[in-house]
């Protein structure tokens, strides 16, 4: 069968992972997670102290930065120059930081050239912010995810409280912020691409979201036939 590329956007807490990967796991595709590319440079430049608008010292990180996703029983890992970073890159303080320098446009051009070599091929979900509108403009099938504010704050409270690390205000402080800095950028801010569909995840269990992409996908793949 034929192998689409698939994208689904959407702000912080709209439930992107958790239905990337079960969606990707129904159709026997690969998912990638990009936030998580946006996390590991914020990681190594933190590392090597080099702060969000430091756009030199961010265009010199990404020229040695060689950062990539290996399989594993746990699921993927992100490797960065050789060392698994992917338990390091969840914090509250790298989760702002992500945030700040993707607003930086030598990091997005790097990290555009890393994402459009791991679509090749296809049979890919990616999930972004502009996984639609910039990165894949040629998707087969565009997805923006939603949910009302208080919803994602609550959902990644929820996710959050393995780790205990914030109080539900100060992540719904933290998601307001994100939201409001990814929105507002000049460059790729997020929004739904002119031909993507809408869901609103709100008042939807994750088997109800992911049951309608996939008949989204497969009234697609029947159209093609
Ligand atoms: O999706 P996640 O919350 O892990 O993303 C972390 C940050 O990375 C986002 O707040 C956003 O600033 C940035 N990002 C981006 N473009 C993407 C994915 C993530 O700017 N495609």
């Amino acid at each position: 069968m034929k192998k689409l590329l698939i994208t689904i956007d959407g702000p912080a807490g709209a439930g992107k992972t958790t239905v990337s990967r079960r969606l990707a796991d129904r159709l026997g595709y690969k998912y990638i997670d990009t936030g998580a590319l946006y996390r590991g440079v914020a990681y190594v430049a933190r590392a090597q102290g080099i702060g969000p608008d430091d756009d030199g010292g961010l265009q010199r990180l990404a020229k040695q930065l060689d950062l990539s996703f290996e399989p594993s029983a746990q699921g993927l890992r992100l490797i960065a120059n050789g060392q698994d970073i992917t338990d390091k890159i969840r914090t509250p303080e790298i989760t702002m930081l992500a945030s700040a320098v993707s607003a930086r446009p030598a990091l997005r051009a790097y990290l555009l050239g890393v994402q459009r070599d791991m679509g090749r091929g296809k049979g890919a979900v990616f999930e972004g912010r502009d996984m639609g509108t910039v990165v894949f403009p040629e998707a087969d099938v565009k997805f923006f995810l939603d949910a009302s504010p208080k919803t994602r704050a609550f959902r990644r409270f929820t996710e959050l409280q393995a780790c205990a690390s914030q109080t539900l205000a100060e992540v719904e402080r933290d998601i307001n912020r994100r939201d409001q800095n990814d929105s507002t950028r000049d460059l790729a801010p997020l929004k739904p691409a002119a031909d993507a569909i809408i869901i609103d995840s709100t008042d939807l269990s994750v088997e109800e979201v992911v049951a309608r992409m996939a008949t989204c996908i497969s009234d697609r793949l029947d159209g093609e036939v």
